[in-house]
């Protein structure tokens, strides 16, 4: 069954061996997600090198994603591992207290106390403890518990509203960004970015540690604080992709502004030619049964509908107990959901202009294999810059990829209605649209009499050349 709409499956202890990993690429996981802020650059490593041995198994490139850890501000540990916060009571967050108490507890951000005055309000893990600051006392946060109960060792801590002034990139994120250009990996994720310039400061050092290893990679902002919002256009503008990461957001806006914020953002990524993921909390309940609640069903269809390239799954298949069975029920979900999609190319698309020649292309075929009613776009491209184009407005033609590069096919495995497969690179322009037409049809993509829509450019083996495009009937000669 063909699903547009990729996965995004994080992966932790329920899922370091080669044979769970074998099954969830074979249910439908994408692109893997190394979270950063757990485990070992060694965990990560061997996770990846059992990530690609899995793909080579199943036969299929798989994306790899290193979401950094970022400035998470998070409170420090307790003498007893956890104290129980009552309404109405004092307790303070003490830059420089080294282990908590009844009364008190540490913080890892230790210019958190400059950042604060009188009437802020604090949400400790995920927003189930809320704290209003009373006063600032040199180091010392004077608070009153409103919303209280259990607080447990390095819980996070956000600001209602947001404007917490830590820089996006730590010295951990920034040894964290070599390991992971050791290890290859395709997508660097940055959390908490602030501003465009956030993302280009990770842009910069990401390609500086890939260049040993000749990878650049494609730079993911997580939106998940409350000042991003306001500059979105110029975060954009500076990443290649998106990820809605509803989990921060949501503690920062508020639970109730973040549908309306998914939809207006996952529309701005696809207007700006960027990807966008759409995260947390998605089949959360699956963690620890073997069915999602209905709730959780709407969730991950509504993401559909609201066009993100990608779903993605956390603890469900890093540290639940149904990490493959979570990913076949969320692809059946997509499938089930993009059938209903009433598809058009937007209005305005006819009112595009062009300045490159190669995305014209991308465009002109879309357009095409839509009102020929095209059994499949084939596009052979290097960086994968016209699957991407092709990928921002939806319509129920199957893109397919082909490309001799390898990272591209790899990157290409997040893009909506993108599927990336092999080819060899061929300097002969005719020779290489026939090798991909017969790869598409020997892997049952397309069989005789089908229209097919194809895209190539010229010289071969370049990047950004896209210049041609050629309409065919499978099976007639080339
Ligand atoms: P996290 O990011 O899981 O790394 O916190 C996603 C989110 O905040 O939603
Ligand atoms: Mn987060």
């Amino acid at each position: 069954m063909h699903r547009a709409t990729k996965i995004v499956a994080t992966i932790g202890p329920a899922s370091s061996t080669p044979e769970i990993l074998l099954q969830m690429i074979q249910a439908g996981a994408d692109v893997v997600r190394l979270n950063f802020s757990h485990g070992t650059a060694d965990d990560h490593r061997q996770r990846a090198e059992f990530v690609r041995e899995a793909a080579r198994i199943a036969g299929r490139e798989v994306g790899i994603m290193a979401d950094l850890q970022g400035p998470k501000i998070r409170v420090g540990k307790f003498e007893n591992g956890k104290t129980t916060l009552v309404p109405g009571h004092p307790f303070i967050l003490d830059a420089a207290c080294e282990l908590g108490n009844d009364d008190r507890v540490g913080l890892d951000y230790k210019d958190l106390p400059r950042d604060l005055k009188a009437g802020d309000v604090l949400l400790l893990n995920d927003g189930l403890i809320v704290l209003t600051v009373e006063r600032v006392i040199g180091e010392e946060i004077h608070t009153i518990v409103k919303v209280g109960g259990e607080l447990s060792n390095n819980k996070g801590i956000n600001r209602q509203g947001g404007g917490l002034t830590a820089p996006a990139l730590t010295a951990k994120d920034m040894e964290d960004i070599k390991t992971a250009m050791s290890i290859g990996v395709e997508f660097i994720a940055v959390s908490f970015p602030k501003n465009a310039t956030d993302m280009e400061m990770a842009r910069q050092l990401s390609n500086i540690a890939g260049m040993p290893y000749g990878i650049k990679p494609k730079m993911i902002a997580k939106i998940e604080r409350a000042e991003a919002i306001p500059v979105l256009q110029g975060i954009l503008d500076a990443s290649d992709g998106i990820m809605v990461a509803r989990g921060d957001l949501a503690v920062e806006v508020g639970n109730a502004a973040v549908p309306a914020l998914q939809k207006r953002m996952i529309r701005m990524a696809r207007d700006s030619n960027k990807f966008v993921i759409t995260a947390t909390q998605m089949m959360e309940s699956m963690i620890h049964a073997p069915v999602p609640t209905r709730a959780e069903v709407s969730d991950v269809a509504n993401a559909v509908l609201d066009g993100t390239d990608a779903v993605m799954l956390s603890a469900e298949s890093a540290a639940g107990k149904y990490p493959v069975q979570t990913i076949e029920t969320m692809a059946a979900i997509c499938v089930e959901a993009e059938k209903s999609e009433h598809v058009e190319l937007d209005k305005d698309f006819l009112d595009r202009t062009f300045t490159r020649i190669d995305q014209s292309i991308a465009m002109g075929a879309l357009f095409t294999a839509y009102h020929l009613g095209a059994k499949a776009i084939v596009a052979l491209t290097e960086s994968g810059s016209t699957a991407l184009w092709m990928s921002r407005h939806w319509t129920h033609v199957p893109i397919f990829a082909l490309t001799p590069r390898i990272n591209s096919q790899r990157a290409m495995a997040l893009y909506r209605n993108v599927t990336p497969l092999p080819v060899e690179s061929n300097n002969d322009r005719d020779a290489a649209l026939q090798r991909a037409l017969e790869v598409v049809v020997s892997k049952g993509h397309a069989s005789r009499g089908d229209m097919v829509v194809l895209t190539v450019g010229e010289p071969m083996g370049q990047a950004g050349g896209t210049n041609t495009l050629k309409i065919v009937r499978v099976g007639e000669a080339f």
